[in-house]
């Protein structure tokens, strides 16, 4: 079955095709270290884990690369402002290693919680800078960089489609353009490949180069390591829709100049989250919500969240609300509460492949999720045998992620108590005793025993 996906290099949907089939490479840019990730970042992981998902029910074999960006990304959109590292570090009186390492786990965290696939392989930035001093020298030779005061520039005047995936107007993108501006820089699009430590000072973060000692700008990190990693398997490249206009534009212009050869087939964009009302949710905007508030504000399974996000197309706006979120939690609970009700019934023994075909076919029409979870509905409201309709269902689970199987296997029980009962496992896996507790407290006031067995948590009516 045809693979359509949405390519921002185009806008359209095109047919998928991989470079080297039955495997695709896909690069996902990786989180900014410097804080928590908000939920508006991880219903982006959530798209392309969804798009990985989907490539492998289809049978490919992905090689997924995702970067940690742990050094010089800056708090201004066109390389001026502070290193965001640096400075979360001093806010924090830590090292700005010890701010890189311990968001990165927060991060790994999230992200697990959310059943997102891990990538096949981590990189860091700080672990390449071999690799994008390297990529800088080749633009070097072939003249796309000048040198300024404070560091080496890609002059993007030289390279032909400088907007070929943004689209952008330049001549009236400039006039808006803000007044903090290099007076050095020839064009207001150039980026800094690499920014030399101030005069004087010393930076936490910094290495030697050919150009003087200082760090990497954040858009060669991309360029470098896409290309170390996933070699000539440069298939699907996505992010948030945010990295469109600069970091991508970016990423295309200096490793298109670097090779002479195509930067990635496809890229592919997830959409923001919006607080309902129409503010888009970013670190900038101090209005982020992180998993962790989100989950115990609501007292919701953190798969509730991941759950919600399927309920939008990634490349429409997700509106964010707490009755969205609990709307969700329903949904989802409802949907255990069908495939343990299947369970309890028979076992799961050979998949329908009409649904099968349903299901893949919204899927690998650009990913289209709400359609799928209608096929899932469809099924379990279908007069197929029970034991068809349970192994179908887990087999779409293989997508969805959404533990299907572990929620079949636990004991039947009314909605709010296994609401309760789900977040008192988690809260006892991330070791917080004293939620732990009172949530037992609370399982215990609707009438249930609590027992804490090695094998997990068992509850039950007396
Ligand atoms: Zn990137």
């Amino acid at each position: 079955m045809e693979l359509l996906f949405y390519n921002t290099l185009t806008r359209r949907k095109e047919v998928f095709q991989p470079i080297h089939p039955p495997r695709v490479g896909v690069y996902t840019c990786g989180p900014t270290v410097y804080n928590y990730a908000h939920i508006g970042n991880l219903r982006t992981y959530i798209f392309s884990d969804i798009l990985k998902r989907v490539m492998m029910y289809n049978g490919f074999k992905v090689k997924h690369v995702m970067n940690i960006t742990d050094v010089g990304h800056l708090t201004g959109d066109r390389d001026m402002g502070e290193d965001k590292l640096e400075k979360g570090a001093r806010k924090e009186g830590k090292s700005a290693w010890e701010i890189a390492e311990y968001y990165t786990q927060a991060f790994k965290n999230d992200i697990k919680r959310l059943n997102i696939l891990d990538p096949t392989l981590w990189c860091k930035a700080t672990d390449t800078i071999d690799d994008q001093i390297a990529l800088i020298r080749t633009l070097e030779q072939k003249g796309y960089t000048y040198k300024t005061k404070d560091g080496v520039y890609f002059d993007t005047s030289k390279f032909e489609g400088y907007t070929k995936l943004s689209h952008q107007d330049l001549e009236a993108l400039q006039e808006g353009a803000r007044v903090e501006r290099n007076p050095e820089k020839r064009n207001f699009t150039d980026f800094a490949l690499w920014k030399f430590s101030p005069q004087g000072a010393r930076r936490q973060m910094e290495w030697p180069s050919p150009w003087g000692v200082g760090f990497p700008g954040w858009h060669i990190e991309c360029s470098a390591m896409s290309m170390k990693f996933l070699g000539e398997m440069l298939d699907i490249h996505c992010g948030g829709t945010d990295h469109v206009d600069v970091h991508h534009t970016n990423e295309i212009a200096q490793s298109e100049a670097a090779t002479g050869k195509p930067f990635f087939n496809f890229w592919m964009h997830g959409a923001f989250l919006i607080i309902a009302g129409g503010k888009k949710m970013a670190k900038s905007e101090g209005n982020f919500l992180t998993l962790e508030r989100t989950i115990s504000m609501n007292g919701i399974d953190p798969l509730a969240f991941r759950f919600a996000a399927f309920q939008t197309h990634y490349r429409k706006p997700m509106e964010y609300s707490e009755t969205a979120l609990a709307a969700a939690q329903n949904g989802l609970q409802h949907l255990r509460n069908q495939v343990r009700t299947l369970a309890d019934q028979a076992q799961a023994d050979r998949i329908d492949p009409g649904f099968q075909e349903k299901f893949k076919q919204a899927l690998n029409n650009d990913l289209n999720m709400p359609q799928a979870l209608a096929v899932v509905q469809d099924l379990l409201k279908s007069d197929l045998a029970v034991s068809v309709k349970l192994a179908t269902v887990y087999d779409m689970d293989r997508v969805m992620g959404l533990d299907l199987d572990k929620a079949a296997a636990s004991e039947t029980l009314p909605d709010d108590v296994h609401a309760l009962v789900d977040a008192r496992r988690i809260a006892r896996e991330e070791k917080q005793w004293a939620l732990s507790d009172e949530l037992r407290d609370k399982i215990q006031a609707m009438g249930y025993v609590v027992q804490d067995k090695p094998q997990g948590m068992k509850v039950f009516k007396p």
